[in-house]
């Protein structure tokens, strides 16, 4: 979904107590045998970054052809990318064999390899609200906007009744949801037209679409999924129990728009969590989908279109796929289920051999199990990653967990990077509340990073916003929101009373360290150091931002820290130069990131660049990366599972 500006929630200070309770009333009565008050964050299920079972290591032009073949079939050049590097070639293969259809209008023409820019819809008087079919212009319908309101307000969760009239004509009612009732909730990229930035309404044909499906699901349910249930049990059971009544949630009714309706608004975002969680399961909408029919599509075709859906590029989609119980795909006029495995039994046991990729799977069992590692309602890691008390996570968890959502996020898209931290925050360990009534990004991130103690070192060189990469202030580094590179260095930075530290001669691959005492700090120069008798030359381009403040020559050199093609270069602050004896710490200021080729002395010749010499002798020192602490806003975050 997208939201607009007004979506920080408020600090949970603002809420009152009692809201808070009706709130976890419905939870606790979804989640059945909770006795006390516990926070969310120990009753939802766990995301878990994917042990990756693909892809195999594939030379640079498999990988181009592979890509190749998914473009030409109409795929967006991020999508295809990002696929290729999750998926193993069967299954990449399998998926280029599948056209591909956006709605009218879409187009992946200013897409990159790093994003996705076609679904970013504009939420404001332009957003074309769609018909099912193009041609259509019937009315729409409004829910009664100021019950929506009243519920919002008073911290509730609205619900939408749909019901037909005797002449056929479609109502909308909206109730505030109470612990026994059972919804769907309803989860679609706003770029499809199902959106509506200015009244709670959509067209009369379109409810009557989500009523029929809906009422499918709900015949679904009922009948404990109907397949294996005799069709005269079903009679009987509908002749026995009063049928409950159809309800459902969509952001599109359900949280308030216009004037005067921003805290309505903000506490309705701050409840999705809770509303994902605790609905009968999710209703999948995409637009591409519409037009498959499941009843002659193979099984194996519908998988892979749930994998490839736009559905599961976006950031919010991914919060409303990890809360979901199950989820329910549309294919045409019907219904395919996606039940997630039962995590709570699976985390008795060792991961289970039927959920990892085995060399017999056919293409039906590696599609199954891609479309469910990738929605997160069934993954292995899930096994390692939960620990015995169910929910509760251990710090090394708890920072796998942080890292798997990071790296995820970053790789989806979002029309609101404001939207990023609420995300973050639900999916992790923090509160929503607390992390956003935080006012800047970069303070967010960086809260959250301190919680977690450490964090992977290529964060110095990550692709991403820096807000502060221009200022003279010890900031510099920290991204606002994920970059698109997933975080996975296997060197560690701590963070710490003294800054951020690590020690480089620690870990299986150390980095490599480079001080140069008297750097000409340009963007373009040549190192040269001496590697046991050899002599070695590299070029290094530092990426430095226009209209820097830092004053450089104001510094005592240069470190520059390397990981194969990426490095960050560093300005030293500590006066001693680093290899005297007696300086056993180099202190840091970010200065910015950086890409590194080795080259020969013979390239060199050719190089207009100047080249310097530098020193790697200071193993056995301490490096220490400035930091400029908050503690007035840290102490006041705690991690939920701490
Ligand atoms: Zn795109
Ligand atoms: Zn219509």
């Amino acid at each position: 979904m997208l939201l607009d500006e007004h979506t920080q929630p408020a600090n949970l200070d603002t809420i009152s107590k009692s809201q808070k309770e009706k709130g976890l009333m419905l939870h606790n009565v979804v989640y059945g045998q909770l006795k006390k008050w516990q926070p969310i964050s120990k009753l939802l299920p766990r995301f878990v970054p994917v042990l990756d079972h693909g892809p195999e290591q594939r030379s640079e032009s498999m990988n181009h052809s592979l890509v190749q073949n998914l473009l030409q079939m109409g795929w967006c050049i991020h999508h295809a990318t990002r696929i290729c590097r999750k998926q193993n070639t069967s299954v990449l293969r399998y998926l280029a064999g599948i056209k591909r259809t956006d709605v009218v209008g879409v187009s992946h023409d200013a897409c990159s390899e790093q994003t996705c820019v076609a679904y970013h819809a504009r939420i404001d008087d332009s957003y074309t609200v769609r018909h099912v079919q193009a041609d259509c212009n019937c009315e729409f319908l409004t829910v009664p906007k100021d019950i929506v309101h009243r519920i919002a307000h008073g911290g509730g969760i609205p619900l939408v009744h749909p019901w037909t009239t005797p002449d056929g004509t479609i109502r909308l009612e909206v109730i505030e949801a109470i612990g026994s009732d059972r919804y769907i909730a309803i989860s679609h990229v706003w770029a499809d037209g199902l959106g509506n930035p200015t009244s709670n309404s959509l067209p009369r044909c379109q409810l009557q679409r989500l009523t029929r499906l809906l009422t499918k699901i709900s015949d679904d349910l009922e009948s404990g999924h109907g397949r294996h249930v005799l069709r005269v049990k079903k009679m009987w059971r509908s002749l026995i129990r009063k049928r409950a009544p159809l309800l459902f949630w969509m952001d599109t009714l359900c949280i308030p728009v216009g004037p005067n309706s921003e805290i309505a608004r903000r506490r309705a975002i701050q409840r999705m969590a809770l509303i994902y969680a605790g609905a009968d399961g999710v209703l999948v909408l995409d637009h591409e989908h519409r037009f498959v029919d499941r009843r002659v599509e193979s099984k194996e075709k519908l998988y892979a279109r749930m994998l490839i859906s736009k559905w599961n590029t976006r950031c919010w989609t991914l919060q409303e796929a990890v809360l979901a119980r199950k989820l329910f795909w549309e294919f045409g006029q019907e219904i395919e289920i996606l039940q997630p495995a039962n995590m709570s039994s699976i985390s008795r046991h060792s991961p289970a051999a039927s959920q990892l990729i085995s060399p017999g799977d056919g293409i039906s069992q590696l599609l199954i199990k891609a479309v469910k590692a990738q929605v997160r309602t069934s993954d292995p890691g899930a096994v390692l990653v939960k620990s015995k008390k169910i929910g509760r996570l251990s710090l090394l968890n708890a920072e796998i967990n942080f890292l798997g959502v990071w790296n995820e996020l970053g790789q989806r898209s979002t029309t609101k990077i404001n939207d990023i931290h609420v995300m973050l925050a639900n999916l992790t360990d923090f509160s929503a509340g607390q992390i956003m009534a935080i006012p800047s990004q970069v303070e967010r991130t960086k809260v959250m990073f301190f919680c977690h103690g450490s964090f992977p070192l290529d964060i110095m060189w990550n692709e991403g916003i820096r807000p502060d990469a221009g200022e003279d202030n010890a900031n510099r580094w920290i991204p606002a929101i994920p970059g698109p590179e997933p975080l996975e260095d296997s060197t560690n930075i701590l963070f710490t009373d003294v800054g951020l530290v690590f020690e480089p001669g620690l870990g299986p691959l150390p980095p490599q360290i480079l001080v140069v005492e008297r750097d000409p700090y340009s963007p373009y120069i040549c190192l040269q150091y001496d590697d046991g008798p050899n002599q070695q030359w590299l070029r290094v381009e530092c990426r430095e931002v226009p209209d820097d403040k830092i004053q450089r020559e104001m510094y005592h050199g240069s470190c520059y820290i390397i990981r194969g093609e990426n490095a960050a270069r560093f300005l030293i602050v500590n006066q001693q130069i680093p290899w005297h004896p007696q300086s056993d710490t180099l202190l840091l200021r970010y200065d910015c990131a950086a890409s590194v080729r080795s080259v020969s002395k013979l390239a060199l010749d050719g190089m207009a660049m100047p080249i310097v010499t530098a020193n790697s002798q200071v193993a056995g020192r301490k490096i220490v990366i400035e930091h400029q602490q908050n503690s007035d806003t840290i102490a006041k975050i705690v991690r939920r599972s701490k």
